[in-house]
């Protein structure tokens, strides 16, 4: 029979990572896992919403199986399995991401990356095999169907016998080369400790037989070794368990595993409630921006669970859009399983939920601004500028919320502080919070306008991010104490009588100066005149009216 031959992308993409990722070549038994899982849970939930299935909880397992003479492991399910055109298009390509992979490839520094972010699981198995078999039929089907491969040459797809539906993953795994090791992968207590590293929390067993030494019946110190069936994972989901029971690299794997990123995150958020509303959350605050953040394709939602049943990929409703950057998930015995989407946007329950996991990510990130600043300074860089959209968003109604949780650039610190911290520093004469807009720290420095203030010893915040000011606008003040750009009129300082009495003198003195100044720049300038302002530098441009120059600038800048 012809070999059908994998798209041309798939081919060079399977290359790359046969060759090329050998440190983490252990990973293919999670990825195998994790789709047995998948697939168990999709026929799972078929049971739970239609009566007629006659399937229950108990009927579901994952099988593993070691025949180290040929050199052979399976791995299958009794899940709803693949029919012919689902094998051709599931496994014989790498589906739409994949050619996102591709593209991605060469930004890729670790090229691990390209395994789960892009959903191409299924594929790490060839680091580990020199042949892939897969025997599967989809519930409800009489045919089961094999696809066959050797890796990169293609596949070939048949009709063959299996009683149950499901699936059965075969791997002809690869003899020893020079000093890369797969005889391991044939070894039961090395399987064993794959499953409890990586799948422990998988919510179906994990079943294999394995050889124990038990004690021999009707003896006392007799032993015999008996073959037998044995559960190799815990099956409690990590969210259920005890914080207590978790370590920070159970967190950090699930983490990356979940939600396909291969750094840390920067923090974990673990709550268990019990009340009006009972619920598990598992957040995580990742470590760096997906590359995506802060574009249109980036969809925020936490995972939606009803007693450990995943009823929702994305739940937006979850999550406020300014700590859309949160990833995880919920679970709670509260929801309906046959709930739909447009009833859970109605549903009390929810915003309940919804409402508290905000003030919980919120005194988190409050935590960690206090106890591990540098962390925090990093997390901004990475979301702060959402936070700050947040602040701007729905006229300010969020800035309760939020206040607390901005960081600004200051003249005085040389590094971002918080509002409050300004507050703190306030002068007893100062009347308002300073703050320079400009396009870089460096170029704000140099600003004719904030000489004056510099030399009073006073504070400045540098607003770099064209949001900045607009956000600080819709605060409108801060404990008490109002924002006040250094560009404008009145800065709040006393002049004492005769102060004011010279100035008036000056700006009398010079006032042919200025109109000749007006009118030579005509339309440019609707006004100049005297500035009590500048030190060192001859001149400054201001606005006048509601808009600073800063925001004029970026309003001009919109596209209409
Ligand atoms: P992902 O799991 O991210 O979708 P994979 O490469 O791991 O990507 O798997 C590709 C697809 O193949 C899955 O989405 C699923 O539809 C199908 N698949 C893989 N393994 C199984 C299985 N054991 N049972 C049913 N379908 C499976
Ligand atoms: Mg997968």
């Amino acid at each position: 029979m012809a070999k059908k031959q994998f798209k041309a992308e798939s081919k060079r993409l399977l290359d790359l990572m046969i060759h090329s990722i050998y440190t983490h070549k252990e990973i293919f038994l999670r990825e195998l896992i994790s789709n047995a899982s998948d697939a168990i849970d999709k026929l799972y939930y078929r049971s739970l919403t239609e009566n007629n299935t006659g399937l229950s909880r108990e009927d579901f397992e994952i099988r593993l199986d070691i025949n180290s003479e040929e050199r052979i492991l399976t791995i299958s399910d009794n899940g709803i399995g693949m029919t012919r055109e689902e094998l051709e298009s599931n496994l014989g390509t790498i589906a739409r991401s994949g050619s996102l992979a591709f593209k991605k490839e060469k930004e890729a520094k670790d090229e691990i990356d390209i395994i789960g972010q892009f959903g191409v699981g299924f594929y790490s198995s060839f680091m580990v095999s020199s042949n892939v078999t897969v025997i599967s039929k989809a519930y409800g089907e009489e045919q089961a169907y094999m696809w066959e491969s050797t890796g990169s040459d293609g596949y070939t797809l048949t009709e063959c016998d299996k009683p149950n539906y499901g699936t059965e993953i075969i791997l002809k795994i690869k003899e020893n080369h020079e000093d890369e090791n797969y005889d391991e992968f044939l070894q039961e207590y090395k399987i064993r400790g794959l499953v409890k590293k990586y799948s422990d929390y998988i919510r179906y067993p994990i079943k294999m037989n394995t050889q124990q030494r038990k004690l021999k019946e009707g003896t006392e110190d007799e032993y015999e070794t008996v073959i037998e069936d044995q559960t190799l994972n815990s099956m409690v989901p990590i969210w259920r368990k005890n914080k207590n029971e978790i370590s920070t690299e159970e967190y950090h794997h699930f983490y990356q595993e979940k939600f396909y990123d291969f750094s840390d995150p920067a923090k974990v958020i673990h709550t268990n409630v019990e009340g009006v509303s009972t619920y598990n959350a598992l957040l995580y605050i990742p470590g760096k921006a997906p590359y995506n953040y802060y574009t249109k394709e980036y969809e925020k939602g936490l995972q939606l669970y009803s007693s450990g049943v995943l009823i929702m990929d994305k739940c937006a409703d979850l999550l406020p859009d300014y700590f859309s950057f949160v990833k995880g998930l919920v679970d709670s015995q509260d929801l309906s399983l046959n709930i739909s989407r447009e009833m859970l946007q109605h549903d009390r329950q929810l915003k309940a939920i919804a409402s508290r996991l905000e003030k919980k990510i919120k005194s988190e990130l409050l935590e960690m601004q206090k106890t591990e600043r540098e962390k925090y300074e990093d997390f901004f860089k990475n979301f702060g500028l959402q936070l700050k959209y947040g602040l701007y968003d729905r006229f300010g109604a969020n800035k309760e919320m939020l206040q607390d949780l901005v960081l600004f650039y200051s003249s005085t610190e040389n590094k971002p502080v918080t509002l409050s911290e300004y507050v703190s520093r306030m002068k007893l004469d100062q009347k308002y919070i300073y703050y320079a807009c400009g396009d870089s720290v460096e170029r704000i420095e140099r600003l004719p306008q904030t000489e004056m203030l510099k030399d009073k010893g006073f504070e400045i915040l540098y607003f770099t991010d064209d949001i900045d000011e607009f956000a600080i606008r819709m605060l409108h003040e801060f404990d008490g104490k109002e924002f006040r750009s250094v560009s404008s009129d009145d800065l709040g300082f006393e002049e004492s009588e005769t102060d004011k009495e010279a100035a008036r003198k000056e700006a009398e003195d010079y006032q042919d100066m200025f109109a000749f100044m007006k009118e030579t720049l005509g339309d440019k300038v609707s006004e100049v005149r005297l500035s009590q302002r500048l030190k060192t530098h001859p001149v400054c441009l201001a606005s006048s009216g509601g808009l600073s120059i800063e925001m004029e600038k970026i309003l001009n800048a919109m596209p209409n």
